[in-house]
């Protein structure tokens, strides 16, 4: 089938890789010129597993790349919209990107398409871009709008998409809905992992994608209602494992016993130190608008909110305890991306604990294995130092804070840590080591919802610029 999608960020660009790598013929549309040069020449704008490998697959075969709206809609059946739905100050979403898309496409429409919602969007939205078609001349007979969320996640984007939970179709008509079963049928049906070269994921069985038909509405409260739900569950384990710091119990031991439960499940209960990233944070405050512009007062969402933004503050309050002053210290911090497996920094918790360390008078050098450029568009590159490697980052720092739970960081050595370190201090925001580890290694540990690892009272190393004078030992370090 000839697709277009509008919007190659990160849902845009991983959908169209994705259904290029199912067969369609699929052109990438973006307003951002750069962009498209980028993907033009064959470079890969963002960091996810396997995307490069699909561009370089189909690039130039069955994917193409065009800032011309006109010419993509106008050779495609299906078009997607993909554009980003950004809060606005009051929390609604700014669907002004998918209004501004809408129209180009109802001014270019010259044969029955579908247009289909990708975007996370409010309830009705499909309706409102129904009426921003007509309004534009659209002729009503030529084009259906569905809406089919987009559930991947960062760091896992395309198998993510490839291998979903479910597929969900909300079209209000037969036909539409039978074109986007269509376009996933390789999926559904188990012929694309059936092919030698599929990309690998994580079913071990023969798998095939579930697909759920719903009406347009329900499908655009299915995206908003699940992300809200997984932000309820991330903020209720923060809430549990404070009062297990207050108490004195294991958050780890009450996750298990909890998420063993299997109407609860263990996954998503990680504490740590909030939920991030552009979409939780922008989708949980549009849903709360969507439900109070429909008379509802969803005060949960409050709570979540509420609870997410304190687990920093909370985080702050540990870093205070393991260093007493901060004004002038110098730390060391391991983690920049919102999440593992991605460059993404947008809403990072990681930035906003920076910032604020920053704000009390700590120096901070910074390491990240795939997020430091961006986050240095965030933060300034003259005000954080970037390191080379997480042993660099803390030679002679203060404290060590682990701020994104990067699988890397888990396997450090914890003796080259202490050496590093000038106190032997680390506060992890993402309970990435075990408290008896640390303690077995001399170090000071602070982590979230688990009693703290205080060794014997810490001395300090000597800083480094005092060891080229001190002996042959300290040089070698
Ligand atoms: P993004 O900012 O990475 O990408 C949006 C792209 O749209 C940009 O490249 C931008 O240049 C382009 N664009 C904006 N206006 C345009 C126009 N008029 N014509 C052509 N291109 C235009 O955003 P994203 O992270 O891909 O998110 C897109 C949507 O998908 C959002 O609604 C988001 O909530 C949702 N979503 C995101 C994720 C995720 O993990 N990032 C997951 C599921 C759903």
């Amino acid at each position: 089938m000839n697709i277009a999608v509008v919007g190659s960020g990160y849902v845009g660009l991983v959908a169209g890789a994705c259904f290029a790598e199912l067969g369609h013929d699929v052109i990438l549309v973006d307003n951002d010129p750069q962009k498209i040069a980028m993907l033009k020449k064959g470079e890969c704008p963002i960091h996810e597993k396997f995307l490069p490998e699909l561009l370089h697959r189909h690039r130039g075969k069955r994917l193409d790349f065009t800032d011309d709206l006109l010419v993509a809609v106008r050779r495609s059946q299906a078009i997607f919209i993909a554009v980003g739905t950004p809060p606005k100050e009051d929390g609604d979403a700014d669907l002004s990107y998918v209004e501004s898309v809408a129209s180009e496409i109802a001014g270019a429409i010259d044969s029955y398409k579908i247009i289909v919602e990708k975007s996370t969007v409010p309830v009705y939205t499909s309706s409102w871009i129904t009426k921003i078609m007509l309004l534009n001349g659209a002729p009503a007979e030529l084009f259906n709008v569905a809406s089919n969320p987009e559930f991947l996640r960062e760091g896992s984007a395309v198998t993510d998409f490839l291998y979903p939970d479910r597929i969900v179709i909300g079209a209000d008509t037969d036909s539409c809905a039978k074109i986007l079963e269509q376009i996933y049928k390789p999926m559904a049906n188990g012929s694309y992992y059936a092919r030698p070269d599929a990309i690998p994921g994580p079913a071990t069985a023969p798998f095939k994608a579930r697909i759920i038909c719903t009406s347009a509405q329900s499908a655009e409260l299915i995206k908003h209602a699940s992300n809200a739900f997984l932000a309820m569950k991330i903020s209720f384990i923060n809430a549990v494992a404070c009062v297990c710091e207050a108490v004195g119990a294991h958050v780890g031991q009450v996750c298990e016993g909890i998420g063993s439960d299997s109407r609860i499940g263990p996954r998503f209960l990680h504490p740590g130190i909030g939920y991030g990233g552009s979409c939780f944070p922008k989708d949980l405050l549009a849903f709360r608008t969507a439900a109070r512009e429909n008379g509802y007062q969803f005060g949960l969402l409050d709570e979540i909110v509420r609870v997410n933004e304190e687990q920093r503050i909370h985080f702050l309050r540990k870093v205070r305890k393991a260093l007493w002053t901060l004004k002038g210290k110098k730390l060391a911090v391991l983690g920049l991306a919102f999440k593992n497996g991605t460059d993404d920094v947008r809403e990072s918790p990681a930035i906003a604990i920076i910032k604020a360390l920053m704000k009390e008078g700590c120096s901070i050098i910074a390491y990240d294995p795939a997020a430091m450029e961006r986050a240095a568009e965030q933060l300034g590159p003259q005000n954080v130092t970037f390191a080379a490697g997480p042993y660099q980052a803390m030679e002679g720092a203060d404290a060590c804070l682990i701020l994104t739970e990067w699988e890397d960081f888990s396997a450090l050595d914890l003796k080259r840590i202490k050496k590093a370190l000038r106190y032997p201090i680390v506060v992890d925001g993402r309970n990435l080591f075990k408290p008896a580890d640390m303690a077995a290694a001399g170090l000071n540990y602070y982590s979230i919802g688990r009693p703290d690892v205080i060794g014997e009272r810490p001395t300090p190393q000597p800083k480094p610029e005092w060891r080229e004078i001190i002996g042959p030992e300290a040089q070698a370090a």
